[in-house]
């Protein structure tokens, strides 16, 4: 059916049919290969989003596209209530990968961050010894950890929070990269964790100054406070690391993956930690219907060993580099900062003429690079690992382009 559909009546389709919670860029997607993706009248585009960095393998990776048929063609799901012949060798598998005793499967990433502060609470009344009740857990301004009503509960833009009270109590909220907020903070002895992005992405990619994370866990580890990496965004080899933590040897309490641990293939997310915060949680305390079912064990299996074998974070480090040299050589009055980290960047763009980001993100979508702006005038730019330098640099001259085109 979708042969007679043109772009135009598929987005009135979603229009009329769809909740109205997303306001996307004018393009309707029909097919993806590696960096690349195809719209239904056939155009070709450089995806330089990757679904918020879960296609960090490239759209329809082979290997891990056969893991699913594969398996979706065996047994799909089973619940927890019985074992199944994938789930454990998947835990052995991203235990090992990630070097943790335990981890509890999930599916999306906002399920994740639930399970890591369900996860803390329970630790901090069976081992830290907080009275029931009154745990706290310090997080950051600016945070994205998803859209449930407790971890908007955490967050600091109206635009997550707005009508959505009341809100889930427990929270203290401080500046981002800023130690001596943490300090004062960390005296609170109600403290039990502190969740923290390695790099704000959504918030706009803001890389903290070197030395926060490792500063930031060593000031947990003396107030005996769990540190906890949400690294949805910035894991899996994004940012030029396995780990955006691995940049300063941090080795996080409590580990949260989601997005690219699929390949976004298929949703997949996951805490890791050791035995004697994961065990805090005991049969019947916490699960899904969904996670650690074979499709999603398998899939996490080949998606992660793609990026090993693969290289991608090394690729996504030296390329990185490039793209950032490029963007900052440009010149241009509407390019007013070009930061990030890997392949995980962001340029902040200066408005001209009343011409913004968003002008921008449609002028490189007619030369054929999509990307999208987030909180006004950031454009981040975060294509498939796999891209490669022909590629990458094709791209990026698609992009001066079309920010050149305003000048
Ligand atoms: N945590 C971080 C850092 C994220 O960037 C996101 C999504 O962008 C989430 C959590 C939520 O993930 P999901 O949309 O899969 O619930």
């Amino acid at each position: 059916m979708n042969e007679l559909m043109t772009s135009e009546k598929l987005m009135h389709l979603e229009e009329k049919y769809g909740a109205h919670n997303y306001h996307p860029l004018p393009v309707v997607l029909a097919k993806g290969e590696g960096a690349q993706v195809w719209d239904v009248e056939g155009k070709q585009y450089y995806d330089f989003l990757s679904a918020y960095s879960a296609v960090n393998q490239g759209h329809c990776h082979p290997r891990i596209i056969k893991a699913l048929v594969d398996q979706a063609s065996k047994m799909t799901l089973t619940s927890r209530a019985f074992y199944n012949d994938s789930l454990g060798v998947y835990e052995k598998y991203v235990t090992e990968y990630f070097g943790y005793e335990k981890v509890l499967p999930m599916n999306s990433g906002a399920e994740a961050d639930e399970t890591a502060l369900k996860l803390c609470r329970k630790w901090a009344y069976m081992r830290k010894g907080i009275a029931e009740g009154q745990a706290k857990i310090i997080v950051c301004d600016g945070n994205f950890h998803g859209r449930t009503i407790t971890i908007i509960s955490m967050s600091t833009d109206p635009d997550s929070y707005g009508g959505f009270g009341p809100f889930t109590p427990g929270f203290v909220k401080i500046p981002y990269n800023d130690l001596n907020a943490l300090a004062e903070a960390l005296k609170d002895p109600e403290v039990a964790g502190f969740l923290v992005e390695p790099i704000q992405g959504e918030a706009g990619v803001f890389v903290p100054d070197e030395g926060y994370l490792s500063k930031a866990y060593a000031m947990c580890k003396e107030k005996n406070v769990l540190f906890i990496a949400d690294e949805v965004q910035t894991g899996i080899a994004r940012t030029g690391k396995l780990l955006a933590c691995d940049h300063e040897n941090v080795r996080p309490d409590v580990l949260i993956l989601g997005k690219a641990l699929s390949g976004g293939v298929y949703p997949v997310s996951a805490v890791l930690a050791d035995d004697d915060i994961m065990l805090c949680i005991k049969p019947g305390e916490h699960g899904s219907t969904f996670g650690g079912n074979p499709v999603a064990a398998r899939v996490a299996m080949e998606a992660l060993q793609v990026v090993k074998d693969e290289n991608l974070a090394e690729r996504a480090e030296y390329l990185g580099k490039i793209f950032r040299e490029e963007l900052r050589a440009v010149k241009s009055d509407m390019i007013a900062l070009v930061r990030g980290k890997g392949l995980l960047n962001a340029v902040v763009i200066r408005p001209k003429n009343g011409k913004e980001a968003w002008d921008v993100c449609l002028k490189m979508k007619e030369n054929g690079v999509l990307a999208k702006p987030t909180h006004g005038d950031i454009i981040r730019f975060a294509p498939p690992l796999v891209i490669t330098e022909e590629q990458l640099r094709e791209a990026i001259a698609r992009i001066i382009k079309s920010i050149q085109f305003f000048e």
